[in-house]
Protein backbone atom coordinates (compact mmCIF):
# COMPACT_ATOMS: atom_id res chain seq x y z
CA UNK A 1 0.00 0.00 0.00
CA UNK A 2 1.22 3.59 -0.25
CA UNK A 3 2.41 5.67 2.23
CA UNK A 4 -0.43 6.82 4.16
CA UNK A 5 -1.63 10.14 4.87
CA UNK A 6 -1.23 11.38 8.33
CA UNK A 7 -4.20 11.11 10.33
CA UNK A 8 -5.57 14.63 10.68
CA UNK A 9 -8.86 15.03 12.40
CA UNK A 10 -11.20 17.52 11.68
CA UNK A 11 -13.09 19.89 13.66
CA UNK A 12 -16.62 19.04 12.50
CA UNK A 13 -18.50 15.58 11.62
CA UNK A 14 -18.23 15.16 7.92
CA UNK A 15 -19.92 12.25 6.25
CA UNK A 16 -18.27 11.06 2.79
CA UNK A 17 -20.07 9.37 -0.26
CA UNK A 18 -18.13 7.34 -1.52
CA UNK A 19 -18.34 6.17 -5.63
CA UNK A 20 -15.91 2.89 -5.85
CA UNK A 21 -17.08 2.80 -9.41
CA UNK A 22 -17.31 5.82 -10.10
CA UNK A 23 -20.07 7.04 -12.62
CA UNK A 24 -20.53 3.04 -14.43
CA UNK A 25 -23.34 2.00 -13.99
CA UNK A 26 -25.29 -1.35 -15.57
CA UNK A 27 -28.68 1.13 -16.55
CA UNK A 28 -29.15 4.20 -18.11
CA UNK A 29 -31.55 6.10 -16.36
CA UNK A 30 -32.34 9.27 -19.01
CA UNK A 31 -32.13 11.74 -15.89
CA UNK A 32 -28.71 10.48 -14.26
CA UNK A 33 -26.61 13.41 -13.33
CA UNK A 34 -24.01 11.06 -12.60
CA UNK A 35 -23.32 8.86 -15.83
CA UNK A 36 -21.52 11.76 -17.82
CA UNK A 37 -19.13 12.37 -15.34
CA UNK A 38 -16.50 10.01 -17.10
CA UNK A 39 -15.76 12.72 -19.08
CA UNK A 40 -13.96 13.89 -16.30
CA UNK A 41 -11.22 11.27 -16.41
CA UNK A 42 -11.04 10.68 -20.32
CA UNK A 43 -8.23 8.58 -19.69
CA UNK A 44 -9.52 5.75 -17.53
CA UNK A 45 -10.20 2.70 -18.57
CA UNK A 46 -11.29 1.08 -15.23
CA UNK A 47 -13.41 2.99 -12.63
CA UNK A 48 -12.46 0.34 -10.29
CA UNK A 49 -11.82 1.44 -6.91
CA UNK A 50 -8.00 -0.38 -5.92
CA UNK A 51 -7.45 -1.92 -2.74
CA UNK A 52 -4.87 0.75 -1.87
CA UNK A 53 -7.30 4.13 -2.52
CA UNK A 54 -9.95 1.94 -0.57
CA UNK A 55 -7.61 1.34 2.42
CA UNK A 56 -6.56 4.86 2.36
CA UNK A 57 -9.92 6.01 2.70
CA UNK A 58 -11.48 4.01 5.08
CA UNK A 59 -8.65 4.91 7.37
CA UNK A 60 -9.07 8.58 6.72
CA UNK A 61 -12.62 8.51 6.86
CA UNK A 62 -12.42 6.98 10.40
CA UNK A 63 -9.48 9.30 11.44
CA UNK A 64 -10.48 12.18 10.25
CA UNK A 65 -13.77 12.64 12.34
CA UNK A 66 -13.52 14.49 15.23
CA UNK A 67 -12.77 12.70 18.54
CA UNK A 68 -15.84 12.17 20.66
CA UNK A 69 -17.73 10.88 17.03
CA UNK A 70 -20.09 8.08 18.37
CA UNK A 71 -20.67 6.66 14.56
CA UNK A 72 -19.86 6.96 11.36
CA UNK A 73 -21.65 5.83 7.75
CA UNK A 74 -20.27 4.50 4.51
CA UNK A 75 -22.45 5.48 2.00
CA UNK A 76 -21.38 3.69 -1.31
CA UNK A 77 -23.14 5.04 -4.03
CA UNK A 78 -22.28 5.29 -7.95
CA UNK A 79 -22.75 4.47 -10.80
CA UNK A 80 -24.11 0.81 -9.50
CA UNK A 81 -21.96 0.02 -6.20
CA UNK A 82 -23.09 -3.33 -7.10
CA UNK A 83 -21.01 -3.68 -9.87
CA UNK A 84 -17.80 -3.96 -7.56
CA UNK A 85 -18.48 -7.16 -6.50
CA UNK A 86 -18.78 -8.37 -2.96
CA UNK A 87 -14.84 -9.21 -2.82
CA UNK A 88 -14.68 -5.68 -3.02
CA UNK A 89 -16.93 -4.77 0.30
CA UNK A 90 -15.46 -7.48 2.19
CA UNK A 91 -12.18 -5.78 2.09
CA UNK A 92 -13.68 -2.40 2.73
CA UNK A 93 -15.23 -4.44 6.26
CA UNK A 94 -11.13 -5.64 6.60
CA UNK A 95 -10.26 -1.96 6.94
CA UNK A 96 -13.01 -1.11 8.88
CA UNK A 97 -12.25 -3.74 11.42
CA UNK A 98 -8.24 -2.92 11.31
CA UNK A 99 -8.55 0.97 11.54
CA UNK A 100 -12.17 0.86 13.95
CA UNK A 101 -11.94 3.33 16.78
CA UNK A 102 -12.79 2.67 20.69
CA UNK A 103 -16.27 3.97 21.18
CA UNK A 104 -17.11 4.78 17.45
CA UNK A 105 -19.86 2.44 15.37
CA UNK A 106 -19.57 1.94 11.99
CA UNK A 107 -22.60 1.65 9.78
CA UNK A 108 -22.61 0.87 6.21
CA UNK A 109 -25.10 1.84 3.44
CA UNK A 110 -25.34 1.23 -0.09
CA UNK A 111 -27.29 3.24 -2.68
CA UNK A 112 -28.56 0.36 -5.49
CA UNK A 113 -30.73 0.19 -8.72
CA UNK A 114 -31.19 -3.53 -6.74
CA UNK A 115 -31.33 -4.73 -10.42
CA UNK A 116 -28.19 -6.98 -9.67
CA UNK A 117 -29.07 -8.20 -6.14
CA UNK A 118 -28.90 -12.13 -5.87
CA UNK A 119 -29.03 -14.54 -2.98
CA UNK A 120 -24.83 -14.00 -2.61
CA UNK A 121 -25.65 -10.21 -2.21
CA UNK A 122 -28.79 -10.64 0.09
CA UNK A 123 -26.82 -13.13 2.43
CA UNK A 124 -23.79 -10.64 2.31
CA UNK A 125 -25.90 -7.68 3.48
CA UNK A 126 -27.93 -9.56 6.07
CA UNK A 127 -24.99 -10.79 7.71
CA UNK A 128 -22.97 -7.54 7.81
CA UNK A 129 -26.34 -5.36 8.50
CA UNK A 130 -25.65 -3.28 5.61
CA UNK A 131 -29.07 -0.51 5.12
CA UNK A 132 -30.11 -0.84 1.25
CA UNK A 133 -31.21 2.39 -0.47
CA UNK A 134 -33.16 1.06 -3.51
CA UNK A 135 -33.92 3.14 -6.51
CA UNK A 136 -37.99 2.65 -7.98
CA UNK A 137 -40.03 5.81 -9.04
CA UNK A 138 -43.29 4.01 -8.69
CA UNK A 139 -45.20 0.67 -10.29
CA UNK A 140 -44.02 -0.68 -13.25
CA UNK A 141 -45.29 1.53 -16.05
CA UNK A 142 -44.13 4.58 -13.68
CA UNK A 143 -40.92 3.42 -13.24
CA UNK A 144 -39.84 2.21 -16.59
CA UNK A 145 -40.99 5.86 -18.09
CA UNK A 146 -36.95 6.91 -17.02
CA UNK A 147 -35.65 4.02 -15.61
CA UNK A 148 -34.30 1.89 -18.76
CA UNK A 149 -31.26 -0.39 -19.59
CA UNK A 150 -28.81 0.31 -22.31
CA UNK A 151 -31.35 -1.21 -24.85
CA UNK A 152 -33.80 0.98 -23.37
CA UNK A 153 -35.94 -2.33 -21.30
CA UNK A 154 -37.40 -1.20 -18.37
CA UNK A 155 -35.98 -2.23 -15.05
CA UNK A 156 -38.94 -2.96 -12.97
CA UNK A 157 -38.80 -6.63 -13.06
CA UNK A 158 -35.49 -6.68 -12.05
CA UNK A 159 -35.93 -4.27 -8.95
CA UNK A 160 -38.40 -6.22 -7.69
CA UNK A 161 -36.43 -9.41 -7.82
CA UNK A 162 -33.99 -7.64 -5.97
CA UNK A 163 -36.62 -6.44 -3.31
CA UNK A 164 -37.31 -9.87 -2.95
CA UNK A 165 -34.30 -10.54 -2.54
CA UNK A 166 -33.64 -7.95 0.49
CA UNK A 167 -36.99 -9.62 2.05
CA UNK A 168 -36.30 -13.07 2.05
CA UNK A 169 -32.81 -12.32 3.53
CA UNK A 170 -34.29 -10.22 5.98
CA UNK A 171 -31.86 -6.92 4.69
CA UNK A 172 -33.28 -3.13 6.21
CA UNK A 173 -34.31 -1.26 2.87
CA UNK A 174 -35.45 2.10 2.13
CA UNK A 175 -36.77 3.33 -0.86
CA UNK A 176 -35.75 6.67 -3.08
CA UNK A 177 -37.96 7.91 -5.21
CA UNK A 178 -37.12 10.02 -8.01
CA UNK A 179 -39.70 12.79 -8.40
CA UNK A 180 -39.70 13.98 -12.30
CA UNK A 181 -42.87 15.27 -14.60
CA UNK A 182 -44.27 12.12 -15.32
CA UNK A 183 -44.55 10.24 -11.75
CA UNK A 184 -45.04 13.87 -10.37
CA UNK A 185 -48.63 13.45 -11.73
CA UNK A 186 -48.87 10.24 -9.36
CA UNK A 187 -48.11 10.98 -5.91
CA UNK A 188 -51.27 8.57 -4.25
CA UNK A 189 -50.48 5.93 -6.59
CA UNK A 190 -46.73 6.09 -5.85
CA UNK A 191 -47.54 6.26 -1.87
CA UNK A 192 -49.15 3.23 -2.24
CA UNK A 193 -47.22 1.43 -4.00
CA UNK A 194 -44.29 2.04 -2.04
CA UNK A 195 -46.56 0.57 1.02
CA UNK A 196 -47.50 -2.14 -1.48
CA UNK A 197 -43.98 -3.58 -1.81
CA UNK A 198 -43.18 -3.36 1.74
CA UNK A 199 -40.94 -0.13 1.80
CA UNK A 200 -41.49 2.12 5.57
CA UNK A 201 -38.72 5.05 4.98
CA UNK A 202 -39.39 6.93 1.43
CA UNK A 203 -37.22 9.19 0.49
CA UNK A 204 -38.19 11.72 -2.40
CA UNK A 205 -35.61 13.34 -4.27
CA UNK A 206 -37.08 15.78 -7.13
CA UNK A 207 -35.26 16.31 -10.43
CA UNK A 208 -34.15 19.77 -11.43
CA UNK A 209 -32.33 19.75 -15.41
CA UNK A 210 -30.49 22.49 -16.47
CA UNK A 211 -31.12 23.02 -20.07
CA UNK A 212 -28.13 24.80 -19.50
CA UNK A 213 -26.77 24.71 -23.28
CA UNK A 214 -29.31 27.39 -24.95
CA UNK A 215 -28.12 29.82 -22.55
CA UNK A 216 -23.72 28.83 -21.53
CA UNK A 217 -21.17 27.07 -23.17
CA UNK A 218 -21.15 23.66 -22.12
CA UNK A 219 -18.80 22.87 -19.49
CA UNK A 220 -16.46 19.72 -19.23
CA UNK A 221 -18.95 17.64 -17.83
CA UNK A 222 -22.03 19.86 -18.90
CA UNK A 223 -23.38 21.31 -16.08
CA UNK A 224 -23.51 24.52 -14.44
CA UNK A 225 -22.76 25.51 -11.04
CA UNK A 226 -24.38 28.58 -9.92
CA UNK A 227 -22.27 30.38 -7.13
CA UNK A 228 -21.80 34.06 -6.15
CA UNK A 229 -19.13 34.13 -8.72
CA UNK A 230 -21.10 32.94 -11.32
CA UNK A 231 -24.39 33.92 -10.42
CA UNK A 232 -26.67 33.73 -13.78
CA UNK A 233 -27.94 36.90 -15.06
CA UNK A 234 -31.65 34.94 -16.46
CA UNK A 235 -33.83 32.42 -15.60
CA UNK A 236 -32.63 29.19 -16.70
CA UNK A 237 -34.72 26.35 -18.11
CA UNK A 238 -35.11 23.32 -17.22
CA UNK A 239 -35.53 20.14 -19.76
CA UNK A 240 -39.02 17.83 -20.08
CA UNK A 241 -38.13 15.84 -17.09
CA UNK A 242 -37.69 17.99 -14.61
CA UNK A 243 -40.38 17.89 -12.01
CA UNK A 244 -42.27 21.75 -12.51
CA UNK A 245 -42.38 24.08 -9.02
CA UNK A 246 -46.03 23.71 -8.73
CA UNK A 247 -45.71 19.87 -9.63
CA UNK A 248 -43.36 19.34 -6.67
CA UNK A 249 -45.60 21.12 -4.01
CA UNK A 250 -48.57 19.09 -5.49
CA UNK A 251 -46.67 16.16 -5.03
CA UNK A 252 -45.50 16.88 -1.82
CA UNK A 253 -49.27 17.57 -0.45
CA UNK A 254 -51.16 14.74 -2.17
CA UNK A 255 -48.67 12.42 -0.48
CA UNK A 256 -48.83 13.99 2.94
CA UNK A 257 -52.47 14.19 3.27
CA UNK A 258 -52.41 10.39 1.90
CA UNK A 259 -49.84 9.87 4.92
CA UNK A 260 -52.63 11.42 7.34
CA UNK A 261 -55.32 10.00 6.05
CA UNK A 262 -54.32 6.29 6.01
CA UNK A 263 -53.55 7.36 9.52
CA UNK A 264 -49.91 6.34 8.67
CA UNK A 265 -47.71 8.33 11.05
CA UNK A 266 -45.47 6.01 13.56
CA UNK A 267 -45.78 3.53 10.89
CA UNK A 268 -44.52 5.12 7.41
CA UNK A 269 -41.50 8.01 7.11
CA UNK A 270 -41.65 10.35 4.83
CA UNK A 271 -37.93 11.90 5.05
CA UNK A 272 -39.41 15.45 4.12
CA UNK A 273 -41.90 14.98 6.66
CA UNK A 274 -39.89 13.65 9.45
CA UNK A 275 -36.97 16.11 8.82
CA UNK A 276 -40.07 18.89 8.51
CA UNK A 277 -41.51 17.92 12.09
CA UNK A 278 -38.04 17.39 13.84
CA UNK A 279 -37.27 21.29 12.59
CA UNK A 280 -40.82 22.24 14.32
CA UNK A 281 -39.50 21.01 17.30
CA UNK A 282 -36.63 23.03 16.79
CA UNK A 283 -33.97 20.78 16.01
CA UNK A 284 -31.20 21.34 13.21
CA UNK A 285 -31.78 20.05 9.80
CA UNK A 286 -30.30 16.64 9.41
CA UNK A 287 -30.37 17.55 5.94
CA UNK A 288 -28.03 19.44 4.08
CA UNK A 289 -30.52 21.02 1.97
CA UNK A 290 -32.45 22.53 4.56
CA UNK A 291 -29.73 23.48 6.69
CA UNK A 292 -28.24 27.30 6.91
CA UNK A 293 -25.31 26.06 5.47
CA UNK A 294 -23.66 23.08 4.24
CA UNK A 295 -19.95 21.77 3.23
CA UNK A 296 -19.80 18.45 5.39
CA UNK A 297 -20.91 16.45 2.83
CA UNK A 298 -18.55 15.60 0.10
CA UNK A 299 -17.95 13.25 -2.68
CA UNK A 300 -14.88 10.68 -3.10
CA UNK A 301 -14.38 9.15 -6.37
CA UNK A 302 -13.19 5.83 -7.46
CA UNK A 303 -8.92 7.55 -7.58
CA UNK A 304 -9.48 9.05 -4.09
CA UNK A 305 -10.34 12.51 -6.05
CA UNK A 306 -12.41 14.02 -3.43
CA UNK A 307 -15.08 16.91 -4.38
CA UNK A 308 -17.22 19.63 -2.13
CA UNK A 309 -20.34 17.33 -2.69
CA UNK A 310 -22.28 14.91 -4.60
CA UNK A 311 -23.85 17.47 -7.02
CA UNK A 312 -20.50 19.36 -7.31
CA UNK A 313 -18.44 16.43 -8.59
CA UNK A 314 -16.80 18.91 -11.36
CA UNK A 315 -13.39 20.70 -11.82
CA UNK A 316 -13.74 23.28 -10.13
CA UNK A 317 -14.98 21.71 -6.50
CA UNK A 318 -12.10 19.46 -6.36
CA UNK A 319 -10.46 19.63 -3.17
CA UNK A 320 -7.73 17.66 -3.98
CA UNK A 321 -6.98 13.57 -3.55
CA UNK A 322 -6.89 11.83 -0.67
CA UNK A 323 -3.14 10.11 -1.97
CA UNK A 324 -1.52 13.39 -1.42
CA UNK A 325 -3.80 15.43 1.03
CA UNK A 326 -5.75 14.27 4.13
CA UNK A 327 -9.34 13.91 3.94
CA UNK A 328 -9.98 15.92 7.01
CA UNK A 329 -7.50 18.74 5.89
CA UNK A 330 -9.35 18.87 2.87
CA UNK A 331 -12.79 19.08 4.62
CA UNK A 332 -11.62 22.05 6.78
CA UNK A 333 -9.78 24.01 4.41
CA UNK A 334 -10.95 27.48 3.09
CA UNK A 335 -12.14 26.35 0.28
CA UNK A 336 -14.65 23.92 1.56
CA UNK A 337 -15.50 26.36 4.07
CA UNK A 338 -16.38 28.65 1.93
CA UNK A 339 -18.20 25.99 -0.06
CA UNK A 340 -20.25 25.61 2.74
CA UNK A 341 -21.15 29.00 4.00
CA UNK A 342 -21.70 30.33 0.64
CA UNK A 343 -25.56 28.36 0.72
CA UNK A 344 -26.50 31.64 3.71
CA UNK A 345 -24.41 33.37 1.87
CA UNK A 346 -25.54 33.68 -1.51
CA UNK A 347 -29.15 33.79 -0.57
CA UNK A 348 -31.18 36.99 -2.30
CA UNK A 349 -32.95 39.15 -0.21
CA UNK A 350 -36.24 37.05 -0.84
CA UNK A 351 -35.40 34.18 1.12
CA UNK A 352 -34.13 36.38 4.06
CA UNK A 353 -36.84 37.49 3.89
CA UNK A 354 -39.55 34.25 3.93
CA UNK A 355 -41.77 32.90 6.40
CA UNK A 356 -40.05 29.88 5.69
CA UNK A 357 -36.65 30.34 5.85
CA UNK A 358 -35.69 28.42 8.68
CA UNK A 359 -37.01 25.22 7.13
CA UNK A 360 -35.63 26.02 3.33
CA UNK A 361 -32.48 27.69 3.90
CA UNK A 362 -32.81 28.14 0.24
CA UNK A 363 -32.95 25.02 0.07
CA UNK A 364 -29.75 23.11 -2.54
CA UNK A 365 -27.95 25.73 -4.05
CA UNK A 366 -27.72 23.19 -7.11
CA UNK A 367 -30.74 24.45 -8.17
CA UNK A 368 -30.81 27.93 -7.41
CA UNK A 369 -31.36 29.34 -11.00
CA UNK A 370 -34.02 31.60 -11.19
CA UNK A 371 -34.84 35.17 -9.90
CA UNK A 372 -36.26 36.40 -7.16
CA UNK A 373 -39.78 38.85 -8.39
CA UNK A 374 -37.29 41.90 -7.76
CA UNK A 375 -35.16 40.21 -10.36
CA UNK A 376 -32.24 39.28 -7.85
CA UNK A 377 -30.30 35.82 -8.81
CA UNK A 378 -30.45 32.95 -6.89
CA UNK A 379 -34.06 31.80 -6.04
CA UNK A 380 -34.57 27.88 -5.89
CA UNK A 381 -36.21 26.51 -8.55
CA UNK A 382 -38.55 24.54 -6.90
CA UNK A 383 -39.50 27.59 -4.01
CA UNK A 384 -43.07 28.23 -5.62
CA UNK A 385 -43.42 24.11 -4.48
CA UNK A 386 -41.53 24.35 -1.09
CA UNK A 387 -43.64 26.97 -0.23
CA UNK A 388 -46.72 25.53 -0.97
CA UNK A 389 -45.64 22.56 0.97
CA UNK A 390 -44.66 24.65 4.46
CA UNK A 391 -48.03 26.48 3.98
CA UNK A 392 -50.41 23.67 3.10
CA UNK A 393 -48.58 21.55 6.25
CA UNK A 394 -47.61 23.86 9.12
CA UNK A 395 -50.82 23.67 11.12
CA UNK A 396 -50.35 19.76 11.48
CA UNK A 397 -46.63 19.76 11.84
CA UNK A 398 -47.58 22.31 14.53
CA UNK A 399 -49.66 20.05 16.09
CA UNK A 400 -47.86 16.92 15.66
CA UNK A 401 -44.92 18.83 17.77
CA UNK A 402 -47.37 20.14 20.44
CA UNK A 403 -48.28 16.44 21.00
CA UNK A 404 -44.58 15.07 21.53
CA UNK A 405 -43.64 18.03 23.89
CA UNK A 406 -47.01 16.86 25.76
CA UNK A 407 -44.88 13.25 26.29
CA UNK A 408 -47.66 12.23 23.26
CA UNK A 409 -47.21 10.79 19.92
CA UNK A 410 -47.40 12.65 16.89
CA UNK A 411 -50.30 10.63 15.79
CA UNK A 412 -52.31 12.19 18.23
CA UNK A 413 -52.38 15.84 16.76
CA UNK A 414 -55.94 15.12 16.06
CA UNK A 415 -57.04 14.98 19.47
CA UNK A 416 -54.48 17.50 20.58
CA UNK A 417 -57.45 19.59 21.86
CA UNK A 418 -58.71 16.73 24.32
CA UNK A 419 -55.25 16.01 25.19
CA UNK A 420 -54.71 19.58 26.22
CA UNK A 421 -57.49 19.40 28.52
CA UNK A 422 -55.97 16.04 29.79
CA UNK A 423 -52.49 17.59 30.63
CA UNK A 424 -53.24 21.21 31.97
CA UNK A 425 -49.47 20.93 32.40
CA UNK A 426 -47.12 20.00 30.15
CA UNK A 427 -45.39 16.87 31.33
CA UNK A 428 -41.58 16.24 30.11
CA UNK A 429 -41.03 13.62 27.27
CA UNK A 430 -41.33 10.13 28.03
CA UNK A 431 -39.43 7.25 27.02
CA UNK A 432 -42.25 4.58 24.95
CA UNK A 433 -42.33 1.52 26.02
CA UNK A 434 -43.94 0.91 22.48
CA UNK A 435 -42.56 -1.30 20.27
CA UNK A 436 -40.23 0.66 17.77
CA UNK A 437 -38.83 -0.41 14.81
CA UNK A 438 -34.62 0.40 15.00
CA UNK A 439 -35.23 2.43 11.77
CA UNK A 440 -38.46 4.08 12.71
CA UNK A 441 -38.80 7.43 13.77
CA UNK A 442 -37.84 7.98 17.53
CA UNK A 443 -40.86 8.55 19.75
CA UNK A 444 -39.19 10.98 21.29
CA UNK A 445 -39.53 14.08 18.96
CA UNK A 446 -35.69 14.06 18.01
CA UNK A 447 -36.68 13.45 14.11
CA UNK A 448 -33.83 11.02 14.41
CA UNK A 449 -34.07 7.40 13.87
CA UNK A 450 -34.78 4.98 16.92
CA UNK A 451 -31.38 3.49 16.18
CA UNK A 452 -29.29 6.83 16.22
CA UNK A 453 -31.59 8.22 19.09
CA UNK A 454 -33.41 6.30 22.21
CA UNK A 455 -32.49 2.95 21.06
CA UNK A 456 -28.56 4.09 20.16
CA UNK A 457 -26.86 0.65 20.08
S1 LIG B 1 -39.33 28.80 0.31
FE1 LIG B 1 -38.48 29.92 -1.43
S2 LIG B 1 -38.20 32.04 -0.68
FE2 LIG B 1 -38.49 30.71 1.11
S3 LIG B 1 -36.36 30.22 1.72
FE3 LIG B 1 -37.12 28.56 0.39
S4 LIG B 1 -36.41 29.08 -1.67
FE4 LIG B 1 -36.26 30.94 -0.40
S1 LIG C 1 -24.69 21.67 -2.49
FE1 LIG C 1 -26.75 20.87 -2.03
S2 LIG C 1 -26.51 18.62 -1.85
FE2 LIG C 1 -24.46 19.57 -1.78
S3 LIG C 1 -23.98 19.75 0.39
FE3 LIG C 1 -24.90 21.72 -0.28
S4 LIG C 1 -27.10 21.53 0.07
FE4 LIG C 1 -26.22 19.48 0.19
Amino acid sequence: MEHLQPFLTSKTFFNTLTKPIGPICNIDCAYCFYLEKTKLYPQTKSFKMNEDVLEQYVCQYIAGQPADTPEITFGWQGGEPTLMGIPFFQSALKFQKKYDRLGMKIHNSIQTNGTLLNDDWGLFFHDNNFLLGISIDGPEAIHDHFRYDKKRRGTFRQVMRGLEICQKYKVEFNTLTVVQSHNGEHPVQIYDFLKEIGSTFFQFIPIVEHAYHRLMAPRLDGMIYPSKENALESNISVNERSTGPEQWGRFLNKTFDRWLKKEDIGKIFVRDFDLRLSMVMGMPSSSCVNAQTCGRESAIEHNGDLYSCDHYVHEDYLLGNIKQQSLAEMMDSEQQIKFGNDKYETLPQFCLDCDYLKYCWGACPKDRIKKTPQGESGLHYLCEGYKAFYSHTEPYFQKMAECLRMGYFAEEWKNLAALKERVPHPKPLQKTTMKVGRNDLCRCGSGKKYKKCCGHE
